[in-house]
């Protein structure tokens, strides 16, 4: 450990088991030394994330549904009275209804729509409102993305409309809350196995396609989108926001690759 987070305490929002990009963000900071507390969404998830939390020896958990406002409402200020200030958050949730997630974006439907931006875009932002408000000494925020918003990927449909607003509003909130001391990033991450990510269509060739293009010529693990937070998070992070760090074995730079044999 450095030290980099001690004395650091944070919320991480979107945990759900073992396997989430919250957890490996949650691992790499207590291996640095941060106090952190959890919310998950739901009842069902709390028998995956209680043991989780208490490996690393936290026992603060709240469920949470971000498109409840009095539920995100009761959190913050449960963590107000105990804490009183806040020196980071981690806002790791998406969703978007499985149906939509193959086939074509243009067959999307209003109502899941509005729900995969309400749930993946506006609870960014919802979130961010209460925590700056903990955040007298300024702080750091931090969302997560994927390189569909950018360009079309397979199956991505909604959700690449979703990262795109999400990816736009941490310019703006970057800017809002900049002269405030609190920066807010987000990382994209290359494809990762998850629970969400196994909602979308033909995940497995999308991590084929990766692992064979990226430049690394492989996929990023959990462990390294958590040395990336880990960055944003510390002061090692000071002088960026408003920044979306790519963590995906740099298959965003590439247009098309050369072809490894010599001789094609
Ligand atoms: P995950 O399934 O482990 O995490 C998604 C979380 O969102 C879950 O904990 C779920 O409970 C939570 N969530 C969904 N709806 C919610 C609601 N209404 N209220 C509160 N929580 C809610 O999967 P993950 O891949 O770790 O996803 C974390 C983030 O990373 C998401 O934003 C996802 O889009 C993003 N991401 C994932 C990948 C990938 O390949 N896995 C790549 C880039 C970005």
């Amino acid at each position: 450990s450095t030290g980099l987070m001690a004395g650091k305490r944070g919320l991480i929002m979107g945990l759900a088991n073992d396997k989430s990009i919250a957890w490996g963000i949650a691992k790499a900071l207590a291996d640095h030394g941060a106090e952190m507390a959890f919310s998950y969404q739901g009842e069902a998830l709390k028998k995956r994330v209680e043991p989780l939390a208490a490996s690393i020896g936290t026992p603060k958990l709240f469920e949470c549904d971000v498109t409840d406002e009095a539920s995100m409402d009761a959190m913050f200020a449960a963590l107000k009275a105990d804490w009183g200030k806040i020196d980071f958050l981690v806002h790791a949730i998406g969703f978007s209804d499985k149906a939509e997630l193959r086939g074509r974006y243009v067959d999307t439907t209003r109502q899941n729509f509005l729900m995969t931006m309400d749930i993946s875009v506006y609870s960014f932002t919802a979130v961010c409102q209460r925590a700056a408000a903990m955040m007298p000494d300024g702080g750091s925020l931090l969302t997560l993305t994927y390189y569909g918003a950018e360009k079309v990927m397979p199956h991505y449909n909604v959700m690449g409309l979703a990262k795109a607003a999400l990816e736009s509003s941490v310019k703006y909130i970057a800017e809002d809350l900049g002269k405030d001391g609190i920066r807010v990033n987000a990382i994209s991450a290359g494809p990762i196995k998850t629970l969400a990510a196994s909602g979308i269509g033909d995940f497995r060739y999308i991590m084929k396609w990766n692992e064979l293009n990226s430049p690394l010529r492989r996929n990023v693990t959990q462990e390294e989108v958590g040395k990336a937070a880990l960055y944003l998070l510390s002061d090692l992070g000071s002088g960026t926001t408003g920044e979306n760090l790519h963590v995906d074995a740099g298959y965003h730079v590439v247009g098309m690759k050369a072809v490894d044999a010599p001789d094609i």
